[in-house]
């Protein structure tokens, strides 16, 4: 039997309560899980420092001492406990806030313990914060008593060995694992010592079952990685900081080896099984529209990259291609130009925007640059219905409808084409993978896909999260635009705020205010946007002030987005509605509220709301007075810099992938045990790398040394549900 696949509530320790609980809060049911269950960090306690050694920059440290004496200091929420502690060489203060009964009825005076913690300096004293403290073993007694005086200078023994110490083996030894728990473990005692003393029991089980090897002898050979055996045991128990070093980068290497693989299978799979329709021609309507209709000169970036689309859809493959272009770098056109091509080429093409704003908006602006021209364009979102409705799904089946531009509602099994050839996808991080992949059903040969993102996504996330995708990107902004003007202000600052508004406002530019809309506290954010319309009406009584939010009626929504764009209204007061793609170009004024509750990708797409047209524009980015280094930090990359790539990447540092915008509808792997994708990219380029030799040096997977490959591949796609939502 494998002894991975063991239920975890056999190992020594756990028992059935036990069992339940890391069920519960941790997903560990077998052995195997707990084996993948990684320390978060580790803490050296290979020695013992002596307390005139430490400094309030040093990581955790554990001192052997005796407590001097205790003193309660301040009132209220101030009130600790402080123990002076000594050990010879000078004297720390352990320091308690909660806990303060345990520990005066736990630690007496003039007894040796063990003292454990992270240092810290407060009013020039060195002190440690609810430290973890042990009794000492007797050796370490002795050694405290024969030094006589506990204020003389006179050193311990460090060089105990392991087998002098009689306590468990997770303390007091060399590199400790911590593990996360959550507060319901804590409470019933499964912290993370006694996790510890479950994977110390788990090693000694598997002292008598050595583990298969996961990657082939030549790959482990090739990248000179620690075999997988001391790899696990090393990265719970290391033997040295290199030995943690190494398990950590052969672990990562492992993940995101069979990431790509995973995915890089999948995309030969998907060629060798389906041919993609050639459109190998350039006909009238492409041409009459570039020659005749277009309003302004190309890119040179829109130029590079409808040559590579126009390139993938002639190459007899099915395009799959990612375009990431910040807001405002023209990927409407692109789209466009790439539609008519599919329209020459005797085929449809439908266009899908996350939310009805958009889709709408897309729809007239198609139209207006397409004019004249005999391609008809037609909308079908949840609120087209009845004959209209019916109308289009006719003129879709008869191929009388050129372009279909719509929400979700296109791909629902009813909406037919004649002959679809292209889809293009709006803002990508709405839709999943296996949205996309039903799209292509609607073709008999699955038509052209590309996904287009104005959320610029760093290269390690894209080549995780749409590694099947290959990647096309606009980094020019048409010419004669102005970089936004950022800044930073306090809610104390509002005169001057208005004082901007009201010069804005004076040179006839319209003006957007957002406020936050968070779930849990809806009922709040609604408030605060009700009260800022209120003000602003009063502030600006000559301006007329509309309101946008997510509970209204999508039809009302509309018109007072209309009224906006059509210069009716002057300031447009409204939640995250407006976040993607809206386009009024004569807005120059972007004002946050709460800025601090908005991710950074977020703040950037609302930016790229004003700055669309020729003039100057302002974001103004309000927090209240008080906001913690990480909001501090976040705010200040806003207002460095307007490239999306700089902040995509700050985001991702900041925040870590989990969090980024999106990523959880992705449908895609993200619960990455080891590798992390803000700080492990080069691993991730030679993990890549090797997984496309292998792919590409045995595509029929004879090779026997790879056996092991695809054997580990069908467990990990077994075991992990997002993995199969690939295919
Ligand atoms: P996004 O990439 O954010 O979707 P859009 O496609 O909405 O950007 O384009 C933003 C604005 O820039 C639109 O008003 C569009 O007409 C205009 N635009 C697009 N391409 C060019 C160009 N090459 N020169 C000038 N303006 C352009
Ligand atoms: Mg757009």
């Amino acid at each position: 039997m494998n002894i991975l696949t063991q239920d975890i509530k056999y190992l020594q320790g756990v028992g059935p309560q036990r069992a339940t609980l890391l069920a519960n809060e941790l997903g560990i049911t077998t052995v195997g899980d707990l084996l993948s269950y990684y320390p978060y960090k580790h803490i050296d306690r290979s020695r013992i420092y002596k307390i005139n050694e430490i400094d309030g920059n040093m990581p955790h440290v554990q001192v052997c001492g005796q407590i001097f004496s205790f003193e309660s200091v301040g009132e209220g929420r101030s009130k600790r406990l402080i123990a002076h502690f000594v050990d010879g060489t000078g004297s720390i203060d352990l320091v308690w806030f909660q806990g303060i009964k345990y520990a005066l009825k736990n630690y007496d005076c003039r007894k040796s313990y063990i003292v454990f913690g992270k240092p810290s300096v407060f009013n020039g004293k060195i002190q440690i914060a609810h430290p973890e403290i042990e009794n000492a073993p007797e050796q370490l007694k002795a050694q405290a008593r024969t030094t006589g005086s506990l204020f003389e200078e006179q050193p311990i023994n460090h060089n105990l060995k392991d087998s002098e110490l009689d306590i468990q083996p997770t303390v007091f030894k060399g590199l400790c694992p911590s593990y996360n728990t959550s507060e319901k473990m804590k409470k019933s005692g499964l912290t993370s010592s006694s996790m510890a003393k479950l994977t110390a029991n788990m090693f000694k089980l598997l002292k008598q079952h050595p583990l298969p090897e996961t990657l082939p002898p030549y790959i482990i050979a090739q990248h000179h990685l620690m075999s997988f055996n001391e790899a696990v045991r090393n990265i719970h128990y290391p033997s040295s900081p290199e030995a943690l070093r190494h398990a950590q980068l052969r672990l990562k290497f492992e993940e995101l080896f069979y990431i790509q693989l995973n995915i890089l299978r999948y995309v030969k799979d998907r060629q060798l099984r389906y041919r993609g329709i050639v459109f190998n021609t350039i006909g009238d309507n492409f041409n009459s529209f570039f020659y005749n209709h277009l309003p302004f000169e190309l890119t040179n970036a829109q130029k590079r990259v409808i040559k590579e689309i126009r390139t993938d859809m002639k190459s007899g493959r099915q395009m799959n291609r990612l375009l990431q272009g910040d807001v405002g770098s023209g990927k409407t056109l692109v789209a466009l130009m790439v539609a008519l091509i599919a329209i020459d080429n005797g085929h449809q093409a439908c266009i899908m925007a996350p939310t009805e704003i958009l889709a709408e908006q897309h729809l007239n602006t198609l139209r207006q640059f397409l004019g004249n021209l005999p391609v008809r364009v037609e909308l079908l979102t949840g609120t087209v219905k009845g004959k209209k409705r019916a109308a289009v799904l006719e003129g879709l089946v008869t191929g009388d409808i050129h372009i279909l531009v719509g929400t979700h509602a296109v791909i629902e099994d009813n909406v037919l084409f004649n002959k679809l050839g292209l889809v293009v996808i709006d803002e990508q991080h709405r839709f999943g993978v296996a949205q996309r992949a039903k799209l292509w059903m609607k073709n008999s040969v699955p038509p052209h896909v590309l996904v287009m993102t104005a959320t610029p996504i760093p290269r390690t996330l894209a080549m995780t999260l749409y590694g099947d995708l290959d990647v096309s990107i606009i980094d020019e902004l048409p010419p004669g635009r102005k970089p936004i003007r950022t800044v930073h202000m306090f809610d104390a600052h509002r005169p001057r705020i208005y004082e901007l508004m009201n010069r804005e406002l004076s040179l006839g530019r319209q003006i957007y205010i957002v406020y936050p809309l968070i779930k849990e506290t809806e009922k709040m954010d609604m408030k605060d946007l009700e009260a800022g319309f209120e003000e602003i009406s009063k502030t600006f009584p000559n301006h007329k002030v509309g309101k946008v939010h997510g509970k209204m009626k999508p039809a009302d929504k509309d018109f007072e987005m209309q009224r906006f764009a059509n210069h009716e209204t002057h300031i447009l007061v409204s939640t995250t509605v407006i976040e993607v793609g809206v386009n009024v170009p004569n807005a120059s004024v972007m004002i946050i509220e709460n800025a601090e509750r908005f991710g950074l990708s977020q703040l950037h797409q609302l930016r790229g709301r004003v700055g669309r047209g020729a003039e100057q524009s302002y974001c103004v980015l309000v927090t209240k007075y008080e906001i913690g280094d990480t909001t501090r930090k976040r705010v200040q990359v806003m207002v460095d810099t307007t490239d999306g790539f700089e902040i995509a990447e700050q985001d991702l540092k900041l925040r870590g992938p989990g969090d980024l915008e999106g990523t959880q509808q992705s449908g895609m792997a993200f619960d990455l045990k080891i590798a992390n994708l803000a700080r492990d990219g080069q691993i991730l380029t030679i993990a890549r790398d090797a997984a496309q030799s292998v792919i590409s040096s045995d595509p029929e997977e004879r090779n026997p040394q790879n056996d092991i490959l695809w054997r580990r591949l069908r467990e990990l796609r077994k075991s992990n549900i997002n993995w199969g939502a690939i295919s």
